[in-house]
């Protein structure tokens, strides 16, 4: 189906025909007429699956034909867990409304809101915001909801992770209660579905299944090793394939630090993320790895929550987290923009438990790779349903487990 039918005007149409989309994405051609239509919506799909445009396009066109907007008020709040997010999703807006007199800006923290607050002054038809920085505006009455008609929590797990749950239910409190409301998410969790019960009424609830064609391409695999071999296999598999870059997920603070000294051991240079080295830091080694100037990152799960960095070609699992969302997230890092990302598992015994909730939590087995010379001196079973945790996995509906290959 092309653009055009979706319900959206030629000035938008236009400015996606010269973005380059040929046609709708599965989640934008679900979601452009129910947005359109008014409703609510709650809606699972990750990023790379243009969800952005999903929310956006519609928005616009709501917008289309609204008297200007009045000074200190807004029409659209898009609500993100990041900076790097807001600006994103601002910078998407402006491309998508070129040919449209409607206007945007992204307000974050961590920089001088003087600016921010002048261009509120005039009125702004789209803000694209941080929780924090937003409600700091509303309290010092930079800002206005009186006029707001749309409300979209993007990345609504991410923002939860984040801690900005308490922020998130002061800002719904001041919003009218006639809106129209709108959530993305990678997963579905009871948190989030908790969070869209609070903000968010008759809701239609609308998923985009992670294998439709059009997803990114993530090829997930574990390897089963024993414990005390799992660093000499991760030496062995960067020397052995030529990594150029991986994000290395680890339990403990003290067994990043350990990894990263026995990596460094082999030739290896890394670095390690986590709670124990300071703000500064952290947000340096991030821009090195983003900018692939540091190739090997072991990170601590807690460091590595809601930190802004997607597009990865490589995500190693050292160990398994205890939640199955955190793997789904974890690997959602990888394959982006049509590339190819790898999920790397290292399994010993001791993440049995984990692994069965993560199979159980996909709904299938991942692939097992043996690799030679690192086979476990204990075999990992298979995970069976008897095998899960009796505790019931914190989210997500559970299919039965299909039989492996
Ligand atoms: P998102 O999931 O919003 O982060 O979008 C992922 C990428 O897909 C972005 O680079 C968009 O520019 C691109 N994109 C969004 N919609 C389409 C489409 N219909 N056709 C082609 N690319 C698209």
């Amino acid at each position: 189906m092309p653009f055009s039918k979706l319900g959206l005007s030629d000035p938008i149409v236009q400015a996606v025909t010269e973005q380059g989309y040929e046609t709708p994405t599965p989640i934008q051609e679900k979601a452009i007429p129910l947005i359109l239509a008014g409703k609510n919506l709650i809606a699972a799909a990750q990023t790379g699956t243009g969800k952005t445009a999903s929310f956006v396009l519609p928005i616009l066109q709501n917008l289309i034909d609204a008297p200007p907007v009045r000074a200190k008020r807004i029409r659209a709040l898009i609500l993100t867990p990041t900076r790097e997010l807001a600006i994103q999703v601002d910078a998407n807006i402006a491309l998508y409304s070129k040919h449209l007199n409607l206007t945007s800006m992204a307000m974050f923290g961590g920089v001088d809101s003087e600016p921010q607050k002048e261009r509120l002054i005039e009125g702004v038809d789209i803000l694209v915001a941080t929780p924090g920085r937003l409600l700091d505006m509303y309290t010092r009455r930079a800002i206005h909801f009186d006029e707001l008609e749309i409300l979209v929590l993007d990345e609504a797990d991410r923002m939860l992770d984040m801690g900005f749950i308490a922020d998130i239910n002061k800002i719904v409190e001041r919003l009218p209660e006639k809106r129209q409301n709108l959530l993305f998410s990678a997963t579905l969790s009871q948190q989030v579905r908790f969070l869209a019960k609070t903000a968010i009424e008759n809701a239609v609830e609308i998923a985009i299944k992670p294998d439709s064609g059009t997803m990114p391409k993530i090829e997930q695999c574990l390897i089963p090793v024993d414990k005390d071999c799992k660093s000499a296999l991760l030496s062995f598999l960067i020397s052995e394939n030529n990594w150029d870059q991986a994000l290395i997920f680890i339990e403990t603070k003290r067994g990043a630090a350990k990894l990263v000294s026995q990596l460094e051991k082999r030739g290896i240079k890394a670095e390690a993320l986590h709670s124990g080295r300071s703000q500064a830091v952290r947000a340096q080694l991030l821009e090195d790895f983003k900018s692939g100037s540091l190739k090997f990152m072991v990170a601590t799960g807690i460091a590595a929550r809601g930190i802004d960095i997607d597009s990865l070609s490589r995500v190693v699992n050292y160990d398994l987290p205890d939640e199955a969302d955190d793997y789904v997230h974890r690997i959602g890092r990888t394959g982006r923009a049509g590339a190819i990302g790898e999920a790397i598992s290292f399994v010993s015994r001791d993440d049995f438990r984990n692994l069965c909730a993560i199979e159980n939590r996909l709904g299938e087995f991942i692939t097992r790779k043996e690799i030679p010379g690192f086979t476990p001196r204990l075999a990992i079973p298979n995970s069976d349903v008897s095998y899960a945790p009796k505790k019931a996995p914190k989210s997500g509906r559970r299919k039965p487990l299909k039989s492996r290959n």
